[in-house]
C-alpha cells in the first residue's frame, strides 16, 4: 500500500480523530449485528495502547433524507433512532475497552452486593459520548480528554454538511485533532466532510487498521494476484457488476465464474429459451460484448450447465433440476444445479487467489442457497489448500455468515459498495485523500 497507516506514526498522547464504520442496523436501542463495530476494534485497542486521546466520529443511516421523506409523505419522524447512543453504551460495556486498573478483583459483571449486572451497567469511565460531533462544547470535551480515553461523538450525519462535503464543516471536525485515522472502508467510495474533506485541514492523514488490511488484501488481487486467479459473480443484476466483470476480464482472471439471476441475460442473449428468470433485456448486447471481450483475453468463461427451476404457477411444489436448454417459458430458476456445482468446485481445485462477489442462487429462499452454500464450501476448502480467498458484498458475506464459513476465508470484505467501486479498478476519495508513503 502506498498510503501511511496509524503504525507508521507517533500517536502517542495525540489527539485521534478516527474515522470509523459503525453504521449498524439497530432496533429498540439494540445492535443487531455488530460486525461493523468489531471490525473497528483493532484500531481503537491500538490507539488506546499507545496512548492517544481517542475521537470515534461515524454516520449512521440517512436520518436528513429520512426525514425529508418522512415530511413529504406526512408520517411521523423519529430522530433518536439515528443516534449513535446505543453504540455508546454497546462499547462502554466491551471488556477490552474497560478500565481494568480501577476495576480491581471484582468480577465484571458484578456488582458491590455480588448480583450480576446487566453488561450496560458495568462502571466504564474510559469511553464517554458527545451529543454532537462539532461546537464549542465538543470542542472543550476533546480538549479535556485524558491519554488512553474515548470520546464517540454524535452521528456525523445529522449535520448535512457531512455529504456535502463542506469545508467549514470539515474544518471544524478537523479542528478536534491532530491526527486523523481513517478506519471506515465501508464510506470510502463517498466524498464526505468527514472521510476526504477533513484531510485539507490536518496535518497527517493515515489509513487505519481495518482500512490497510482492506485496502492490501484487495489491490494484491487486483494489482499482483497469485494464480491462478478465480473469480466467481454472481447475484441479481449484470447492471451492478460491469465494470468488476469488465475489470476481471482486463486484469486477465484466469477463470471467471458467472451465477445467479445474472447468468439468464447471458443465456437470453445467446438465444436460449430461459422462462420467467431475472432477464435485463437492455444488457444482453453487454453481455455478448463481455465474451467476447473474455476470449480476446484468454479468460475462461464459465456459465452454468443446469439449475434449480420452479413453474412460476406452482412454485411451492415444482422443484426441480434440470439443464439450462430444458428451459420452457413457464420456469423461473432460482438456483445453480447439481452439475454446476461441480463443474464450479472443479474450477476452484488448485487456485491460489479466489474473489467472489454475489450469491450463485436466491439463497435467502431454502432450497435455493444450497448451490451459494456449497460454492461457500468449496471456497473454504480451496482457502484451506492455499489459497487467498476474498470475498465481497453484503448478501455473499450474509451467505458466508449463513454458512458458518467466516473463520475460513482469508478476508472477508466489509465494503459492500466500496468493495465492488474498488474492484471496478476505482479511486476510492477516502484512501486517495490519505498521505502518501
Ligand atoms: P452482493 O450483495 O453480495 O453484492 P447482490 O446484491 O449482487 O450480492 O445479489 C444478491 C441477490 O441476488 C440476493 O438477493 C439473491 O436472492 C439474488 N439472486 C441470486 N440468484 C438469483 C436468482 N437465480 N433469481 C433471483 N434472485 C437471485
Ligand atoms: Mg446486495
Amino acid at each position: 500500500m502506498n498510503k501511511k497507516a496509524i503504525k507508521d506514526i507517533d500517536i502517542k498522547d495525540k489527539r485521534v480523530f478516527i474515522r470509523v464504520d459503525f453504521n449498524v442496523p439497530i432496533k429498540d436501542g439494540k445492535i443487531e449485528d455488530d460486525t461493523r463495530i468489531r471490525g473497528a476494534m483493532p484500531t481503537i485497542e491500538y490507539a488506546i495502547q499507545q496512548g492517544s486521546k481517542v475521537i470515534l466520529a461515524s454516520h449512521l443511516g440517512r436520518p436528513l433524507e429520512d426525514k425529508k421523506k418522512a415530511e413529504e409523505n406526512k408520517m411521523p419522524f423519529d430522530e433518536s433512532k439515528y443516534s449513535l447512543k446505543p453504540v455508546y453504551e454497546y462499547l462502554r460495556a466491551m471488556p477490552q475497552l474497560q478500565d481494568i486498573s480501577s476495576r480491581g478483583d471484582e468480577p465484571v459483571f458484578t456488582n458491590e452486593q455480588g448480583t450480576a449486572l446487566g453488561k450496560a451497567e458495568v462502571k466504564n469511565d474510559k469511553v464517554f459520548f458527545a451529543n454532537d460531533c462539532v461546537g464549542a462544547n465538543v470542542k472543550e470535551r476533546v480538549n479535556q480528554l485524558k491519554a488512553g480515553e474515548v470520546l464517540l461523538l454524535e452521528n456525523l450525519r445529522l449535520h448535512a454538511e457531512e455529504e456535502a462535503n463542506d469545508d467549514e464543516f470539515a474544518k471544524q471536525l478537523a479542528e478536534l485533532c491532530e491526527v486523523y485515522v481513517n478506519d471506515a472502508f465501508g464510506a470510502a467510495h463517498r466524498a464526505h466532510a468527514s472521510t476526504a474533506g477533513i484531510t485539507k485541514f490536518v496535518d497527517t492523514a493515515v489509513a487505519g487498521l481495518l482500512m490497510e488490511k482492506e485496502l492490501n488484501f484487495l489491490s494484491k488481487a487486483l494489482n499482483n494476484p497469485e494464480r491462478p486467479f478465480v473469480a466467481i459473480l454472481g447475484g441479481a443484476k449484470v447492471s451492478d457488476k460491469i465494470p468488476v466483470i469488465e475489470s476481471l476480464i482486463e486484469r486477465k482472471v484466469d477463470k471467471l465464474l458467472i451465477g445467479g439471476a445474472m447468468a439468464y441475460t447471458f443465456f437470453k442473449a445467446n438465444g436460449y429459451t430461459v422462462g420467467k428468470s431475472l432477464v435485463e433485456e437492455a444488457l444482453m448486447p453487454k453481455a455478448l460484448e463481455i465474451e467476447k471481450m473474455a476470449k480476446d483475453k484468454s479468460v475462461e468463461l464459465i456459465l452454468p450447465t443446469d439449475h434449480q427451476v420452479v413453474d412460476s404457477y406452482d412454485p411451492l411444489n415444482s422443484r426441480k433440476t434440470i439443464p439450462i436448454e430444458f428451459t420452457n417459458k413457464g420456469l423461473v430458476g432460482l438456483d445453480i444445479g447439481v452439475e454446476t456445482i461441480e463443474i464450479f468446485k472443479r474450477a476452484l481445485e488448485g487456485a491460489k487467489t479466489i474473489l467472489w462477489n454475489g450469491p450463485v442462487g436466491m439463497f435467502e429462499e431454502k432450497p435455493f442457497d444450497e448451490g451459494t452454500i456449497a460454492i461457500a464450501q468449496a471456497v473454504a476448502e480451496a482457502t484451506e489448500k492455499g489459497a487467498t480467498s476474498i470475498v465481497g458484498g453484503g448478501d455473499s458475506v450474509a451467505a458466508i455468515n449463513q454458512a458458518g464459513l467466516e473463520d475460513k476465508i482469508s478476508h472477508i470484505s466489509t465494503g459492500g459498495g466500496a468493495t465492488l467501486e474498488f474492484l471496478s479498478g476505482d479511486a476510492l476519495p477516502g484512501v486517495e485523500a490519505l498521505d502518501e508513503k
